[in-house]
């Protein structure tokens, strides 16, 4: 088999799932029990969230953890818990249309109960006309959250630049949200420049089940989840133990490994970029300004992409794409049609996406096998 979507999931770290597996047999205790076995276990998850604030060098005496299912949750929790608890300071929020759905329909939502909300665009080489989100900005606007790294095509947005927008200007109550799902331990980004940020396990070859929301103290959500009163009252619920170690784990390994993983997932990306430019028939996505290497998107213009994504995996070759040709209702890639405005292109896109655990040989065969099957498949 080829893995090579490693966007949508990865496999476990062997040293994460032997941790699991001790601390399933060790830590089963309810850390909000009162008993020595639960408060020890209780005093274990403070130190794991200071372990990860400190591999995210950003200070524990400011920001706090609070552990999710994973980062559609968190994005929710923080977008639409902050909206609704601060309706009172404005009504204005901002995005930008290249958002991942968690963020995007949660927006929608907020539509429904009155907020107001500007979505950027977003320029073909993976930017944002500052001007525009200047003059956007309004005395009313409390929230703008926008993510750093894409999930479907590994455009990085400058959210430094964003960030100095804001400070600038007059508004002094706006909070900063990013969706950093596919950013930690994939790309560097300095996590003090927001207010709240987004982050998951098992986009690092941690387990699923388990993300967080990290945010500054100062500021206020209207919980999601009512209950126990668990993680500041904003998130009820038992904490599972094994779960929150792992995902320290590996956050602290990611980080740690950070340089060596990028080198080489950089050589893995521009062998396999400079072979997909060499094909006929395909258009690569390779014109951000900024671009993670981790991700690389490609439309297929000759052949429909739900037909060679089937015919990969026919091959064991798993990558991935937006539309399907079984479904009545074709999905297009909302960001390869925002960044290209050209629907052929993004009905058409597929997504290849990489890890530690691929090699130059496996993209050599995906490339020659992608490059035979648009040879070989009939019609269009
Ligand atoms: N945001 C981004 C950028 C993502 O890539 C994903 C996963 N595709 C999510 C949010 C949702 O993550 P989860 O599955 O952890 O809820």
């Amino acid at each position: 088999m080829i893995y090579l979507d490693n966007a949508g999931s990865t496999i476990v770290d062997e040293e994460v799932l032997k941790l699991f597996i001790k601390d399933n047999n060790n830590n089963f205790a309810n850390p909000s029990s009162l008993n020595g076995f639960g408060m020890k276990e209780n005093y274990d998850i403070v130190n794991f969230k200071r372990d990860i604030l400190n591999a995210l060098k950003i200070n524990p005496s400011i920001y706090d953890v609070i552990f999710t299912s994973g980062a559609t949750e968190s994005n929710n929790l923080a977008i639409l818990g902050y909206a609704r608890k601060n309706k009172n300071k404005g009504k204005h929020l901002i995005t930008s249309k290249i958002e991942h759905p968690s963020v995007l329909n949660v927006f929608k939502e907020l539509e429904n109960e009155g907020f107001e909300v500007t979505y950027l665009d977003v320029k073909s080489n993976g930017t944002i006309d500052l001007d525009y989100f200047k003059s956007v900005l309004r005395d009313d606007t409390i929230l703008v959250s926008l993510m750093h790294v894409n999930n479907e095509c590994g455009c990085v947005l400058n959210l430094e630049e964003i960030k100095d927008v804001i400070n600038k200007s007059n508004n002094k109550k706006v909070v900063f949200h990013s969706d950093l799902a596919q950013t930690i331990g994939k790309e560097k980004v300095n996590c003090s420049l927001f207010d709240m940020f987004t982050i998951s396990s098992y986009k690092i070859h941690g387990i699923k089940g388990i993300g967080a929301l990290i945010k500054s103290r100062k500021i206020e959500l209207e919980p999601l989840v009512y209950g126990g009163g668990q993680e500041f009252n904003l998130r009820s619920g038992t904490l599972s133990y094994p779960l929150i170690h792992s995902f320290s784990f590996i956050i602290q390994k990611y980080i740690r490994d950070f340089d060596k993983n990028y080198t080489y997932i950089k050589s893995l990306f521009d062998f396999a970029l400079k072979e997909l430019n060499k094909i006929e028939g395909i258009k690569v996505h390779d014109e951000f300004k900024k671009h993670c290497p981790f991700i690389l998107n490609l439309s297929t213009l000759s052949k429909e992409s739900s037909i060679v994504v089937e015919a990969l995996s026919n091959k064991e070759i798993y990558v991935s794409t937006k539309s399907s040709c079984s479904s009545k209702l074709k999905v297009i890639s909302h960001v390869i049609y925002e960044l290209t405005k050209n629907e052929k292109e993004a009905s058409n896109s597929i997504r290849i996406s990489f890890s530690k655990y691929n090699n130059l040989e496996e993209i050599n065969i995906f490339v020659k096998t992608l490059k035979e099957l648009l040879s070989t498949i009939k019609g269009k």
